[in-house]
């Protein structure tokens, strides 16, 4: 027993001075941690990857994604996400599947913590997304995919001429469902209140749609579904609790995003979201630091835009580490 605790201590310390100084360190597995990762590595900077708490990102959570290119059958999310992983680690990315807890960006080297193991790194590309605000109400974690979204643009084409609903009051909301009458037979609103944080033009523009339905004061109280998947809602009005029944196969739920940055303690600049600020280019506010995917990006959140970033923050990244030098 002593001896596996030293075996594990030793091969812990072992991997943190093996490990020294890097060039670079990506921080989070989704569409542009992997497409950095790409990058550095064919760029011969050695770089390594904490590929976080869930590694592949958001796309591990979806079944077909349709609008990837270079898919004309489509693919399966967790797939395409093994499929990048697989490309960046021939050319040389290193990946750990661990979460980074915590920087010291306030001096080069960078500092992070993994485990109780620091690591340093003369330039940091951040790439830990964003989560979806879900509302938690009963069967949601069922339906998750099996009808139940977050995002429109990603999922609104697999339900033509069928009935959804999206839930929630802000802009983002009022754009999904006028997005989604292009598919769907009918879609209606649920807000919990009738006060609606949307523009006014945003909340005209919905409400004068012919095939948008809104229903103020009602909350999800239960998902219902079957074999097949979703069929509706049980919704419950606040005021009273009366209950109803809706009829949907899909729902959107459109209550915000949160980007994840907690262990970054404030360390960059963030809007008043808490999405990075790019301040040059892919660069955050700290020089060396760069960013990209959804945790910098509130207004495609898309794979592909995502990978694109990426990219980006990779040649950023390797330009400045050159003028470094
Ligand atoms: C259900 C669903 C379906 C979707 N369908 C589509 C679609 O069909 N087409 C499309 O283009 N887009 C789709 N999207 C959106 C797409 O998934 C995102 O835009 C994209 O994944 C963003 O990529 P990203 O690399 O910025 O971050 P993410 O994919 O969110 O990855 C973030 C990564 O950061 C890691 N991480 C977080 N914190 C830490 C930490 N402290 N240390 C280390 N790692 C950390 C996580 O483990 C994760 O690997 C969908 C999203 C969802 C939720």
């Amino acid at each position: 027993m002593i001896i596996s605790v030293n075996i594990q201590v030793i091969v812990s310390v072992r991997s943190y001075m093996s490990a020294g100084v890097k060039r670079v360190i990506i921080v989070g597995s989704g569409p542009a941690g992997y497409t950095a990762g790409l990058y550095t590595a064919r760029a011969l900077l050695e770089p390594l990857m904490f590929a976080g708490y869930m590694s592949g990102g958001q796309l591990m959570l979806t079944s077909d994604v349709e609008n990837f290119p270079g898919y004309p059958n489509g693919v399966e999310g967790p797939s395409m996400m093994l499929e990048m992983r697989e490309q960046a680690e021939k050319f040389g990315l290193e990946v750990q599947d661990k979460n980074v807890e915590r920087v010291d960006l306030t001096e080069r080297p960078f500092r992070l913590w993994v485990e109780d193991i620091e690591y340093q790194a003369e330039s940091l590309i951040i790439c830990t997304g964003a989560e979806a605000i879900w509302l938690g109400a009963e069967g949601e974690d069922e339906q998750r995919g099996r009808g139940i979204s977050t995002c429109a643009t990603c999922d609104g084409a697999f339900f033509k001429d069928e009935e959804i609903i999206v839930v929630g009051g802000g802009d983002s909301a009022m754009e999904e469902a006028i997005f989604l009458t292009r598919f769907a037979s009918k879609v209606t609103i649920i807000h919990r209140r009738d006060v609606f944080k949307s523009s006014k033009v945003m909340f005209d523009r919905a409400l004068n749609n012919p095939k948008i339905e809104i229903r103020k004061f009602r909350t999800i109280k239960k998902w219902l579904s079957d074999e097949n998947g979703l069929t509706g809602a049980l919704l419950e009005d606040p005021r009273n609790g009366e209950i109803e029944e809706i009829m949907c196969s899909g729902a959107f739920i459109a209550i915000g995003h949160k980007p994840i940055t907690k262990f970054l303690d404030g360390q960059l600049a963030t809007d008043d979201e808490g999405y990075i600020i790019n301040v040059e280019n892919t660069m955050t506010s700290v020089p060396g630091v760069f960013a990209a995917g959804d945790v910098v990006d509130k207004r495609y959140r898309q794979a592909i835009t995502a990978a694109g970033m990426g990219c980006q923050s990779a040649i950023d990244a390797e330009r400045w580490l050159e003028n470094q030098d």
